[in-house]
């Protein structure tokens, strides 16, 4: 926001509540998306499911081509020829997964996970500003333009890194069906190896979606209390026992928003190695800590109306 009118008429509404002081710490802290995250995680495995249907659908014919390999009716003179029929038998299976993921419609889902969380994260921005300030702010205001290149770059980045989980996955496969005949492993060891092989896909889409939440959450976050003026969050983890030690350490702690901290992990054999990447609450990999916001008195811009600045009962705040 940027108007200086508006600006005075805000730092009016709000006030009372900065007592004398120049700044104020939020009245709660911001919910962490869990729902979106869910709802995201629903969406991958679908997808997913949908690779370990067709390679289902295929394993017996990539087994029977062992079979008759290992009872003496080669087709195959060498690793080169073997090579080529699983390439085959692959690209069918990727050909056949193509068809059923284009009618998955995963770019729509995708922007519906989008959808949720930036409402979600806006009502919960409204929550904040009415706990710390009693006033309402305007929803509409985040409605349009406000997080749309964050979003649509989100959107983008999102469906091609989930598409190429499952061609990474096929070329895996390929390894795993190769090394093995080369090897003469037994056709249930390799069974096992693909069943594997899909499960720790399965797991690398589940760590996608969280860490995509996180960073989606982040940046809005970040867009919101940056427009309204605050220069500075406190760090907020989880509070559970997954919270890594880095982020306990930054528990409580206040940081600028343009100065985050350096992030940092415990080994045995060297203690406390520092990683070079510094991190905003929700930017480390699959981090679920939150910003709460330090608003500034002489910084501070609202999207309220005039209006906006009653609390509900009628009165001024
Ligand atoms: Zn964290």
């Amino acid at each position: 926001m940027n108007n200086i009118y508006h600006q005075e008429m805000v730092k009016e509404a709000v006030k009372a509540k900065f007592r004398g002081k120049s700044t104020v710490v939020s009245k709660g802290v911001p919910a962490y998306p869990f729902s979106a995250e869910r709802e995201f995680r629903r969406i991958t495995d679908a997808y997913m499911g949908l690779l370990n249907q067709t390679l289902k659908a295929h394993i017996p014919e990539m087994m029977n081509a062992y079979k008759k390999e290992r009872h003496g009716d080669s087709r195959f003179d060498d690793s080169r020829d073997l090579d080529n029929e699983i390439r085959r038998m692959l690209q069918k299976v990727s050909e056949e997964l193509e068809k059923s993921l284009a009618d998955f419609g995963l770019d729509d889902k995708i922007r519906k996970i989008s959808e949720i969380l930036k409402s979600k994260s806006t009502r919960e921005w409204k929550r904040i500003i009415k706990n710390t300030f009693a006033i309402d702010i305007t929803e509409d205001y985040f409605s349009g333009e406000f997080y749309k290149d964050a979003i649509e770059r989100w959107i983008a980045d999102n469906i091609l890194k989930i598409k190429s989980i499952p061609t990474d996955t096929l070329g895996n496969m390929r390894k795993i069906l190769l090394d093995s005949y080369l090897n003469g492993r037994p056709i249930r060891d390799i069974q096992k190896d693909i069943q594997e092989e899909y499960n720790v896909t399965k797991s690398k889409a589940r760590s996608l979606a969280r860490d995509q939440i996180s960073t989606l959450n982040a940046q809005i976050t970040k867009l919101q209390q940056q427009d309204a003026g605050v220069k500075r969050y406190k760090w907020s983890t989880s509070k559970d026992s997954r919270v890594r030690d880095c982020h306990r350490e930054l528990d409580g702690k206040i940081f600028s928003w343009d100065d985050p901290p350096e992030m940092w992990y415990m080994t045995k054999s060297r203690g406390i190695v520092y990683t070079g990447r510094r991190c905003h609450p929700g930017e480390d990999y699959c981090c679920r800590c939150v910003a709460i916001p330090v608003f500034d008195y002489e910084t501070i811009d609202l999207p309220i109306t005039s209006k906006g600045s009653l609390t509900t009962n009628g009165r001024a705040a």
